[in-house]
């Protein structure tokens, strides 16, 4: 085993603690405690040999650290992180794919049946004392009977959901950026086709420029008066004002959200609305699953630092060879 004690990675920001616990048992962490990289001083800067993070890290960040050689995030989107100068600069990049999925899928299913179901509404009438005063919660006017599923961003977590969703009995199509060859589920090539073809919209797909404000007013007329859109894949994916217009004015029924353009953010319009179902993005968020991120991310620096190529470096990474050490 080679002896990473000596080895300065910086935690800039907030870190699931046990991780944090185990990477500084393991390397020799530094942890910004929140203040901007610049408060390091120049010399410690330069030591810097790893990152571990979860959320933003930029390009201007990186030329901060001289000697960094990785960046180890934790969680599966990387759109906070500037992989593709990353990859230029000969800086390694992973993430955490594989180990959420599941759970991410599995939260995704109780937040469409929430959405259309209405339970936290229905839970909040009986703690309120309704159920006793004012008789029976009112009928639900959606349902996922009868529904039919579009799903954005088919990919791992999108075909989780889309599995757990065969056993729902609603038919299932997607929209990628290119078909997969191993599914049978009907393949639209723009999101407006898919919109129009379904009632019930599921964003999986990641964050960044290709997928800003993908979801659009164009899209959320063409879901329809019953439509349900439910986003677990990054608030960015969404145009939020249109959303709250089409939540107001009825283009649209429902919507369930994980994820929110400005995080931790959530625009009061959004609050006051009652046919939105708003989770602070808890989609990974249990102590098993949050350990597994954990374990991946200690995995990919130690297999760095020991020159062994990490288990999962993000695809600009691989693209551009970078898949060990020098
Ligand atoms: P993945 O396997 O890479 O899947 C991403 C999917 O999105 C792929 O099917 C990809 O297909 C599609 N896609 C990518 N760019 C697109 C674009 N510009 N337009 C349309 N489709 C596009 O990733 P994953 O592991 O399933 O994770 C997906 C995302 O879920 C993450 O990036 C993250 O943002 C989000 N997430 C959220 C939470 C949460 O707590 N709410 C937790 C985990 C993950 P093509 O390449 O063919 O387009």
């Amino acid at each position: 085993m080679t002896d990473t004690k000596t080895i300065p990675v910086l935690i800039p920001g907030r870190m699931h603690a046990g991780t944090l616990e185990a990477l500084q048992g393991l390397f020799d962490v530094r942890q910004a405690q929140g203040q901007p990289i610049e408060s390091l001083s120049e010399s410690e800067r330069a030591g810097i040999r790893g990152v571990a993070l979860m959320g933003v890290f930029t390009a201007e960040m990186m030329k901060l650290l001289p000697n960094l050689e990785i960046i180890a995030h934790f969680g599966v989107g990387y759109d906070g992180v500037d992989a593709g100068y990353a990859a230029a600069n000969g800086i390694m990049v992973t993430n955490t794919p594989d180990v959420l999925t599941d759970e991410v899928a599995d939260t995704t299913i109780g937040l469409l049946l929430n959405t259309v179901r209405e339970l936290s509404r229905a839970e909040a009438y009986l703690r309120a004392g309704n159920w006793e005063k004012n008789g029976n919660y009112p009928l639900t006017k959606t349902t996922l009977r009868g529904r039919s599923v579009g799903i954005m961003g088919l990919g791992r977590i999108g075909l989780a959901i889309a599995r757990r969703l065969e056993g729902f009995g609603v038919p299932i199509a997607y929209y990628n950026r290119s078909e997969r060859d191993d599914v049978a589920y009907a393949y639209h090539p723009d999101l407006k086709s898919l919109a129009a073809a379904v009632d019930t919209l599921i964003v999986a797909a990641p964050g960044g420029a290709g997928t800003d404000k993908a979801v659009d007013a164009a899209v959320l007329a063409a879901l329809g008066p019953d439509g349900v859109l439910i986003n677990i894949g990054r608030g960015t994916v969404v145009d939020e004002d249109a959303l709250i217009a089409a939540l107001q004015n009825g283009t649209i029924r429902a919507a369930g959200l994980d994820v929110f353009a400005r995080e931790p953010h959530v625009p009061q319009a959004l609050i006051d609305l009652d046919n939105a179902v708003l989770l602070p993005h808890v989609a990974s968020a249990s102590e098993h699953t949050r350990q597994q991120m954990g374990n991946l991310v200690i995995q990919n620096l130690e297999a760095w630092f020991s020159g062994r190529p990490p288990a999962t470096p993000v695809p600009e990474a691989v693209k551009a060879g970078l898949e060990r050490r020098g």
